[in-house]
């Protein structure tokens, strides 16, 4: 669950309307086959507002330069705005210290930064790492290629068929050879929300540490790292409103300090002779060779959208759509929902009956309707359903229920075609 305890930051002033808010997002009034867009894959990737699209911008025209080496004017500009994001990161997570935000690429990079810096450091022979049934692929094959390594082993927390944890599975998992524990938030395709702090504290309980994969989780609510008491959250601008090739970690500053680097070269140094490097202090000891300062900023700028328009009417406009999402595509005969766990995002995937996702897809796209379709990099999660894949609407707050309209008249389009 989201923690409740977060402050909501900057509360609207003006009352929102879903057609201003709407018009931030230049791509929305956009048309795909001579049909207005229908966007329903935010959970692979949002879309971008005006704002993000004008800092990113902004940057190039007006203060293009590198960070942290210049005493020109312009360096020092990049440098305090490139900085800024990270102060506004540590606030957003309500992190203790903003030098405990490291800057990755995203995601995929800041697990693989934690398997090859506190993993490699930490796991020994016959020492366990628990991931749950839901994970993306990239919160799975990082820790078992570091099992295969390190001759540990990778267990499993199982699922139930609703997509909800086995909670009494995983206190049954863990014991003193437990040394981590990798979830995540939110899963993508199925749309569980888990009770990360709650398997935290288990997790702490038996000395192992937690890593939250969060890539889907801080677009929808607030997230306070110190309330779930993780060890790491990791997560991506993309699926924030922000730019792509950008994103972050987030790790206490005990682990950190005492996690060798990940990367070696420049910007990771204090002093560096033939013989000997000394490395630089957080963040930067993880933050090899230039950074990615534009995206960086546009980050800066989707963090500040999301807390211009507040938790309060996101969660409103989203869980409508969810609510209504789920009815209306339940209503349609044969077609089953896959995850149906009581507490969810704004995610639904589906599967018409006797009917292939792929072929479901490509009618669904001649509506000018973007749905993802196939296994949404959770093969084992598949397996372990029984299935190849499913079609999954993952709905945003700039979504509206007319176009949950449209996607059910497509379905039902594709019953006929298929039946
Ligand atoms: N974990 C989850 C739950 C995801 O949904 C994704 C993206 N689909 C990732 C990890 C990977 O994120 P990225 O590709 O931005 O690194």
């Amino acid at each position: 669950m989201f923690s409740d305890t977060f402050p909501l930051k900057i509360n609207t002033i003006v009352p929102l309307n879903i057609d201003t808010v709407r018009s931030d997002f230049p791509i929305l009034s956009s048309e795909i086959h001579g049909k207005p867009l229908i966007y329903f894959d935010n959970a692979a990737t949002t879309q971008k507002p005006q704002q993000v699209i004008d800092a990113i911008s902004d940057y190039y025209l007006h203060h293009n330069s590198n960070v942290h080496r210049g005493v020109h004017k312009l360096s020092r500009q990049a440098t305090i705005s490139f900085e800024e994001t990270r102060k506004k990161l540590a606030a957003f997570l309500n992190a203790a210290h903003d030098h405990e935000i490291i800057f990755t690429r995203g995601t995929t990079e800041a697990i693989n930064l934690v398997a090859y810096t506190f993993g490699e450091s930490t796991i020994r022979e016959g020492d366990e790492v628990i991931v749950s049934s839901l994970e993306h692929h990239s919160n799975l094959v990082p820790w078992q290629q570091l099992c295969i390594r390190k001759n540990a082993h990778l267990r499993v927390i199982p699922i139930f068929d609703n997509g909800e944890l086995d909670m009494e599975a995983y206190t049954a998992m863990l014991n003193e050879r437990t040394r981590l524990v990798a979830v995540n938030h939110i899963s993508n395709s199925l749309g569980t929300i888990n009770p990360v702090k709650e398997i935290t504290r288990m997790a702490h309980e038996h000395g192992a540490a937690v890593i939250i994969d969060g890539a889907q989780a801080l677009s929808h609510g607030p997230v306070d790292v110190q309330d779930i008491d993780c060890d790491f959250y990791a997560f991506s601008a993309h699926k924030m409103y922000g730019p792509m090739g950008i994103g972050g970690l987030y790790g206490k500053e005990s682990r950190l300090e005492n996690m060798p680097p990940f990367h070696y070269g420049g910007e990771m140094i204090e002093t560096v002779s033939f013989e000997k490097t000394v490395f630089n202090k957080l963040p930067y000891k993880f933050e090899a060779g230039t950074p990615n300062v534009a995206d960086a900023i546009g980050f800066g700028a989707a963090v500040d959208y999301i807390s211009r328009l507040g938790w309060e009417f996101i969660r409103e406009q989203e869980s409508k759509l969810l609510n209504y999402g789920t009815q209306q595509l339940s209503a349609i005969e044969g077609l089953k929902i896959i995850g149906t766990a009581p507490h969810k995002a704004s995610i639904v995937s589906f599967l018409p009956a006797n009917i292939h996702f792929y072929d479901a897809g490509m009618v669904i796209d001649q509506y000018s309707i973007a749905v993802r379709t196939g296994n949404h990099c959770t093969q084992p999660l598949m397996a372990r359903l029984g299935i190849q894949g499913t079609i999954r609407a993952s709905f945003s707050f700039y979504n509206t229920t007319a176009e949950i309209d449209k996607l059910v008249e497509a379905v039902l389009k594709v019953k006929e075609l298929f039946a």
